[in-house]
């Protein structure tokens, strides 16, 4: 039998208790720092220079140690773990409203602190409110994937709502740098699809989601070719991470798949993470990544992942509402 997603022992589970569907939150969170801090070492690399710096390890690239072109301590992250962690923050001031002014101040500190890096997109939308004080950029061609890397505490903290909902506040972080129909596509389906997960939703809703967007946005339809070396264009991410996740029947397995097709393989990494985390839940995530992962930033991902769920309507549910 092909190994799937659909094969995996993540059955569906409409009656999770509101712990269990806190883990899998957790396991988002973690599980987006993770690919983060493993897809770092190889971005910008094609898959066959993966392959042939891991020669002498099997020819991939498995374990958290850091280096990359940023030249990273091992477990360190980078922009879309801790860009996500500053939406998260804002969010949590604002006791579970996700309001524009908050995210865009949120972002703009985050630009201060000096972060390890930044995509143009994002650094010209910073610096439009930062000029402007607008809290949403004009539409345009750039269809970069810097608003979908970050949307997790979006997903979090509204887990369990209306899609309208869902969709309507992924927009307002995504806007403050980038308003494109494909990366708002991209942005509402992922925020959807963690939402449906935390809920204790099966891998079918991964599927279900994927072809409703790809009825719009055909070039975002995932099957066929495989996706190597994504850039940072939106569809490339999207189409390998879908590609990963759903082609693999656990976490590491993703995890592995996805950053080892090169590319911006840190973001791949991270929304594949977040993703899986939520699918296959905290207790899923291999050990030794956790471990290696940076204690800080570890602590701050679970700390986040619980404070936020707490203002989810899926926290007090008593059934689960996919
Ligand atoms: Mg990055
Ligand atoms: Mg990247």
């Amino acid at each position: 039998m092909t190994v799937s997603v659909l094969s995996s022992e993540a059955a569906p589970a409409a009656d999770l208790t509101a712990g269990q569907r806190q883990a899998r939150a957790v396991g988002a969170f973690l599980g987006l720092a993770i690919g983060d801090a493993l897809g770092a070492t190889v971005e910008f690399m094609t898959p066959a220079e993966i392959a042939h710096a891991n020669r002498r390890r099997g020819g991939r690239h498995t374990e958290i140690v850091g280096g990359g072109w940023l030249r990273l301590r091992a477990g360190q992250v980078t922009d879309d773990t801790t860009m996500a962690l500053a939406l998260g923050e804002a969010i949590l001031e604002a006791h579970g409203r996700i309001e524009a002014s908050a995210c865009a101040r949120a972002f703009d500190g985050w630009m201060r602190g000096r972060p390890v890096d930044i995509g143009n997109t994002v650094r010209r939308g910073i610096l439009h409110f930062r000029n402007t004080g607008a809290v949403h950029v004009p539409e345009s061609q750039d269809a970069g994937n810097g608003a979908a890397m970050r949307c997790l505490p979006v997903a979090l903290a509204l887990a369990g709502s209306t899609p309208a909902r869902l969709d309507a506040a992924a927009l307002v972080q995504a806007r403050v740098t980038h308003h494109n129909p494909l990366s708002d596509a991209v942005v509402c389906a992922l925020v959807r699809m963690v939402s449906a997960l935390v809920c204790g939703a099966g891998p079918e809703v991964l599927l279900k989601e994927a072809a409703s967007l790809s009825e719009v946005h055909p070039e975002l339809r995932f099957r066929g070719r495989q996706c190597l070396n994504p850039s940072g264009y939106v569809v490339d991410t999207y189409r390998a991470v879908m590609q990963a996740l759903v082609d693999t029947a656990d976490f590491e397995a993703c995890l592995v798949e996805v950053v080892n097709r090169g590319g911006d393989a840190d973001t791949t990494g991270a929304i594949a993470g977040m993703l899986a985390g939520a699918l296959y839940g905290e207790s899923a995530l291999p050990e030794r990544w956790l471990v290696a992962l940076d204690p800080a930033v570890r602590a701050s991902c679970e700390s986040q992942a619980r404070r936020l769920f707490a203002h989810a309507p899926a926290a007090t549910l008593s059934r689960a509402r996919h």
